[in-house]
């Protein structure tokens, strides 16, 4: 490409080259031929009728043809008849130069140079984008590789969900403009690596059918100051000059850190870069049809500016595959690969944590392995090796080395948050319990829609301690008192925290009373051993409760932990099926 690039500036320029030297070269050696003659030689030439032509130009010399085809050179009278006297005598007069004037030739070569260059860059595929290369030269045309669709997207179900607006609103920006709707601007897809995030993205673009602009955070972060800002800006130049657009920046937070407030001179580059995303971003109107679509491992690290409404206010996670959605990548990834017996199901249970991309390895390492071997298909065999080979080729600290025995722990932990919730607070309904990790939950986590409401009473504030005390309460129950966990850490936190406050700020508990300790405070120490003691109190009894609860219905609870465990990820359709079956007691 740069190559090409090189040519088309130089080709122009050798052809002046060319030219001028042809020009002087044509010069020097005519000259050397016309010879000069005095006037009077040649009023002797029309005198005796010899004189064929006249060349005659504005210059102190005109050039004379005689009728034996040599010409010589002579002194332009420049009188205002001279043209007229000529003709009368039958002698042609020709106003055009013979040879070209070396300004007009000049101008010529550089005009049709100029033209040339543009018919070669017209002709290029990366026109456009040429105008922009100028100072650092980087690759910016919108990918053209093949299109991808949902169907290439397995799994994430809610982000494809999440998403599906965006695509409506690409393919008609007319009808959300008449509704006065206006559409996020840019969209934050976060998760692990490897999860999609790319893959979604170009997604997003081919279901609308608009170019597709990829570059990465680390792509703007340049020695020279500016640099980032400038690409910023040809990036966006570039994808408006389509009118739709998907602009997609990877690992944002290589631009989009939160800044270190301690210190006073940050790093110039990175913030006039970041300010340049913001400053194009808040520049498209709202119906513009470009999205800016984001990148990174981590929504916590994001400077607030870059989330803040009208940027990027959208923000959508993107988990690891549970087990049927791994089922459906492996599917994917096999689909043009010759296979002979291979249980997808089976491979999706034994690929837990898993990220999309590392079952995209497993299925490229099988292939490889069975053309290797020239084995006519891919087979379990095949997939073995494979697998081994994925497992050791990534990296120790990685998820998929999650014990099954902390997988249990994790299933039977969750599924007595989820339980509990489901039988005390019955209108709240969880609307999904997993054993993925996640930034909600390092091992899982429970995800209950809360009531609606302005004020939480007594009852209801009991019940929600006995649900967060439900995942280790489940532990003891099934493991026995020895072998709890420190998973129920940041549930143990939660629930002090709101224990302590109905006793010593609602008014619910005894050692204060009415009284609010934080006012109590103001003047005289709160009696904070006596809150402490009746905190423990109340707590130990609401745990005892809630094991209690989980005793009489372990069927239920033994039942919610074995699906969790093959299945990974239970809606609310499946736990209400769950808890349909059988019966639970209160
Ligand atoms: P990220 O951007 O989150 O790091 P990518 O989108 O680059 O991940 O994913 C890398 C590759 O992994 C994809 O090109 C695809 O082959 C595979 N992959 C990841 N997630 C999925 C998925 N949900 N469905 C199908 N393939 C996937
Ligand atoms: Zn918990």
């Amino acid at each position: 490409m740069k190559k090409y690039i090189r040519l088309k500036i130089m080709l122009p320029l050798i052809l002046i080259l060319l030219s001028i030297t042809s020009l002087i070269v044509f010069n020097i050696y005519s000259g050397k031929k016309v010879s000069t003659k005095n006037y009077s030689s040649f009023s002797e030439d029309i005198k005796h009728n010899r004189v064929d032509k006249i060349y005659l130009t504005n210059s102190p010399k005109m050039t004379i043809k005689l009728k034996d085809g040599s010409t010589y050179k002579t002194d332009n009278p420049r009188s205002s008849d001279f043209k007229e006297k000529m003709l009368s005598m039958n002698i042609q007069v020709s106003e055009n130069s013979n040879s070209l004037s070396l300004v007009n030739t000049l101008s010529f070569i550089i005009i049709s140079s100029a033209f040339i260059t543009f018919i070669l860059s017209m002709k290029s595929p990366s026109f456009a984008s040429n105008k922009l290369k100028g100072v650092d030269a980087m690759e910016l045309s919108a990918s053209t590789e093949k299109k991808y669709t949902f169907n290439n997207v397995a799994g994430n179900e809610e982000a494809k969900e999440s998403v599906q607006d965006i695509v409506d609103f690409l393919k008609n920006p007319d009808k959300y403009a008449r509704y006065g709707a206006r559409m996020p601007r840019g969209i934050i897809l976060y998760g692990e690596p490897g999860t999609g995030k790319t893959l979604l993205a170009k997604a997003v673009a081919g279901e609308a059918s608009v170019p597709f602009y990829a570059m990465s955070g680390s792509d703007f972060v340049q020695v020279y100051v500016g640099v980032g800002a400038s690409r910023i800006r040809n990036l966006f130049k570039k994808a408006k000059s389509h009118g739709k657009a998907v602009i997609f920046i990877d690992e944002i937070d290589a631009i989009g850190k939160k800044r270190a407030s301690s210190q006073s001179n940050g790093n110039d580059e990175r913030d006039q870069t970041l300010n340049a995303l913001l400053t194009e971003m808040s520049g498209f109107n709202d119906n513009s049809g470009i999205v800016v679509i984001a990148a990174t491992n981590r929504l916590d690290v994001l400077d607030s500016a870059l989330l803040r409404p009208g940027r990027f206010d959208r923000h959508i996670e993107i988990t690891l595959p549970d087990t049927s959605a791994r089922e459906n990548i492996l599917k994917l990834h096999f689909k043009n690969k010759p296979i002979k017996n291979i249980d997808f199901k089976d491979w999706s249970k034994k690929t837990s944590y898993f990220s999309g991309a590392k079952l995209e390895s497993l299925a490229n390492e099988a292939a490889i392995i069975a053309c290797k071997n020239g084995d006519p298909f891919i087979t379990d065999i095949h997939m073995d090796t494979a697998f081994s080979n994925v497992i050791a080729g990534y990296e120790k600290k990685d998820r998929s080395s999650i014990t099954d025995i902390d997988k249990k722990i994790t299933a039977y932990h969750e599924s007595g948050h989820a339980l509990v919730s489901m039988l005390m607070l019955p209108n709240e309904s969880v609307s999904k319990v997993t054993i993925i990790p996640s930034t909600k939950g390092a091992g899982g986590y429970t995800l209950s829609v809360p009531e609606d409401r302005l004020y939480q009473n007594k009852s209801y504030l009991e019940k929600r301690i006995m649900v967060l005390l439900a995942g280790r309460a489940s532990e003891e129950i099934t493991f026995g008192e020895d072998h709890i966990t420190t998973g129920a850490y940041s549930d143990l936190n939660q629930a002090t925290d709101l224990a302590l406050k109905m006793i010593s700020e609602y008014g619910m508990g005894n050692s204060m009373g009415l009284l609010s300790a934080s006012a109590v405070m103001n003047f005289i120490k709160p009696p904070s051993d006596n809150i402490i003691n009746e905190c423990k109190d109340y707590i130990n009894d609401l745990y005892a409760k809630t094991k209690n609860l989980l005793n009489s219905n372990k069927h239920i609870l033994e039942n919610m932990s074995l699906q969790l465990l093959a299945r990974e990820t239970l809606y609310t359709d499946n736990l209400d099926e769950i808890l349909s079956d059988t019966n639970y007691k209160m």
